[in-house]
């Protein structure tokens, strides 16, 4: 394949493609086409490497309304909406819903997906289940699962056996979910343990932590201390850290330091830290975010997840990660050029770094995995939540949607919109 006309993020334009063996052999402007291959006219368009989600819960997916809806739209509540319906799943409905958020992630230009897996169920079903989706996936997705421990490693009887036997049968990161413990004693010590089985067997950690208003939840500093003392550097990732939103800014400028010195990375969920959080607030209400512009600031990799699709914490949700990039910006009101492009790159190139994938970018030798946006630059994209007209992995076109185009009917005016709005 080689495409022509390309702009890339990075602003060149007027740039080829040539892939090769599910790789990219070629980047540059008018490259000679090889005999029989087939050639893609990108039209000037903006030229990605695929989105990819930090953060997801596959297994609650698309269950939105079942049993029911969370009334008070809260975390807790939501976590005990899903108590009521793990008894009532079934293997194959998970694999279902799962399967088909896929096929929508594929169609988003959403390529790689890191996905928690709730491991406080004996029958391990959820498990199972999206192991079996893994599988079925890894043509054109891919997919890596965290055992996490949703009711709480110490506080859920049997929940450490169940999640050694989750990663036993193959799932890939060691999560945790400290502020859910009873004590703060038992947070610290649920990340003490999780972190040495991670050493342990060579995995990499993601946490659920500090998920929470409370501004003396300060696990993070716990997870930074044992990433370190371990020699886990770069393999731990802080996921939501929504207590640093109202923790006092004296002890946040001693934790910064602390943090990017034990290369933990940081995921926010932007669509659900603001559904979720400051619920118990009157006005103000807080926004509840962790401290993205901060992090980065501070030299810490910050990535934005969805999260939660349809299912007992978010009613809505469409595996769009230039959604997910338009929020964290709204919210963090990171709205200089600079802060823009970050977000942009919270949902590519960030979180790459955070799942370790290889041959990931646009560079010669990189895997043949791209998108392409109806939009000129990666600013434009977030702001247009631009179609993806081709979505392309290892050299193979997995989906394609068609240009937006408008017919007006307006006395007086042209018969068509340019979409885009240039000034
Ligand atoms: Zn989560």
């Amino acid at each position: 394949m080689l495409v022509r006309n390309a702009t890339l993020p990075d602003g060149r334009s007027g740039i080829d493609l040539l892939v090769q063996q599910g790789r990219i052999a070629a980047v540059g402007p008018a490259l000679a086409a090889p005999v029989g291959v087939s050639e893609v006219d990108a039209g000037g368009w903006l030229l990605s490497p695929p989105f990819i989600d930090s953060h997801f819960h596959l297994d609650a997916t698309l269950s939105y309304g079942l049993p029911r809806v969370n009334a008070s739209g809260t975390l807790l509540e939501g976590i005990a909406l899903w108590g009521e319906l793990k008894p009532q799943l079934t293997q194959q409905a998970l694999v279902d819903r799962a399967l088909q958020y896929c096929d929508w992630a594929v169609a988003q230009g959403l390529l790689a997906i890191r996905s928690h897996v709730d491991v406080c169920d004996e029958r391990l079903l959820a498990v199972d289940a999206l192991l079996q989706v893994k599988h079925q996936v890894a043509p054109y997705l891919h997919l890596e699962l965290v055992a996490f421990p949703q009711d709480g490693v110490l506080r859920s009887p049997g929940a450490m056996a169940n999640l050694k036997r989750a990663l036993d049968r193959g799932v890939d990161v060691v999560g945790g979910i400290p502020h859910f413990e009873r004590t703060m004693a038992d947070g610290a010590e649920s990340v003490r343990l999780l972190c040495e089985l991670a050493a342990e067997r060579g995995l990499r950690v993601d946490m659920h932590c500090d998920e929470s208003d409370d501004p003396l939840s300060r696990h993070i500093e716990t997870l930074a201390f044992h990433t370190r003392r371990l020699g886990l550097q770069g393999r731990v990732t802080g996921s939501h850290l929504t207590s640093m939103h109202s923790m006092d800014n004296y002890y946040v400028s001693k934790l910064l330091p602390l943090v990017c010195e034990a290369g933990v990375h940081v995921v926010a969920n932007p669509l659900i830290n603001i559904t979720l959080q400051g619920r118990h607030d009157s006005y103000p209400k807080r926004r509840g975010m962790t401290r993205v512009p901060e992090l980065l600031a501070a030299g810490v990799n910050v990535g934005f997840g969805h999260d939660c699709a349809l299912d007992p914490w978010y009613s809505l949700g469409s595996a769009d990660m230039l959604e997910v990039a338009a929020m964290g910006l709204h919210v963090a009101q990171m709205t200089s050029q600079q802060g823009m492009r970050q977000c942009f790159d919270a949902v590519t190139t960030n979180n790459a770094r955070i799942l370790g994938l290889d041959g990931y970018g646009l560079e010669p030798g990189c895997r043949a995995d791209f998108v392409l946006l109806q939009a000129r630059t990666p600013v434009e994209a977030v702001r247009l939540r631009a179609p993806r007209l081709l979505v392309v992995r290892g050299g193979q076109v997995l989906a394609q949607t068609p240009a937006r185009q408008v017919q007006l009917q307006l006395p007086g005016r042209p018969q068509s919109v340019d979409f885009t709005l240039q000034t």
